[in-house]
């Protein structure tokens, strides 16, 4: 098994949950560095490569909501959120933070395993691509490199943020329901989950520059859920190069 290669930094101010991980997560076989607070989080994960990073938002001396904006400018490694108060807006700002997924405390370390497998998986699945390259007017889509570019311009995107678009744009012209996506993106099928889709696509669209009135390419199906298009295709969708 191929987790026994993969780092996680797991970022938990709580000693009884920061254990309960570590323990559930190296049974699995993932190699595991645990930290105390934000601060500790930030010089681990400059020193260090790690394939994922499990977040708690309340922490000591710089919070989740630090670490995250901190990490997410410099790196696109998937991040799990913990946190404790399970509102809804709570779970709109991790992922506008960027974001990968969330559990809500209190939760069993067995759902954050699942999550944690279904993450990577998804996120190293990406990397076997079905084409190489796609091409959308100015947007430019590397499978294998796993890039996104518009005129040449890299945008930076979450694990997430690549799977959605990659997700949409593999098929233009097909309507996907916000469920759908729910289990192609997040890697699990759970009701209830269809909003964090909106609020990726928000985010994707606010990176793409895409304007959600007048969008260029991906496209509310209202009442259903999304579609991507290819501003320059003509007549019947088609890939254009
Ligand atoms: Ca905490």
């Amino acid at each position: 098994m191929d987790s026994a290669t993969r780092r996680i930094l797991l970022v938990e101010d709580e000693k009884n949950i920061r254990e309960a991980v570590t323990a559930y997560l190296e049974k699995e076989g993932y190699w595991v560095s645990a930290v105390e607070d934000g601060k500790e989080a930030l010089e681990e994960f400059s020193r260090s490569n790690y394939d994922l990073i499990v977040l708690d938002l309340m922490l000591p001396k710089v919070t989740g909501e630090q670490v995250c904006r901190a990490i997410r400018d410099v790196s696109d490694v998937p991040i799990v959120m913990l946190t404790a108060k399970g509102e809804i807006e709570d779970r709109i700002i991790g992922f506008e933070l960027g974001a990968d997924d969330y559990l809500i405390k209190p939760f069993s370390p067995r759902e954050l395993v699942a999550r944690v497998r279904a993450l990577l998986r998804r996120v190293h699945s990406d990397r076997e691509p079905l084409r190489e390259e796609m091409a959308y007017g100015d947007l430019v889509i590397d499978m294998t490199g796993h890039k996104v570019t518009i005129r040449g311009e890299e945008i930076d995107l979450t694990a997430s943020e690549f799977k959605l678009l990659t997700t949409l744009a593999r098929y233009p012209g097909r309507v996907y329901s916000r469920m759908e996506l729910v289990e192609k993106v997040l890697g699990y099928d759970f009701e209830g989950y269809e909003r964090t889709i909106d609020s990726h696509v928000k985010n994707l669209r606010a990176k793409l520059g895409d304007n959600p009135r007048a969008p260029r390419w991906l496209h509310t199906v209202h009442g259903v859920g999304y579609r991507f298009e290819n501003p320059n295709a003509t007549g019947a969708a088609g890939l254009s190069d």
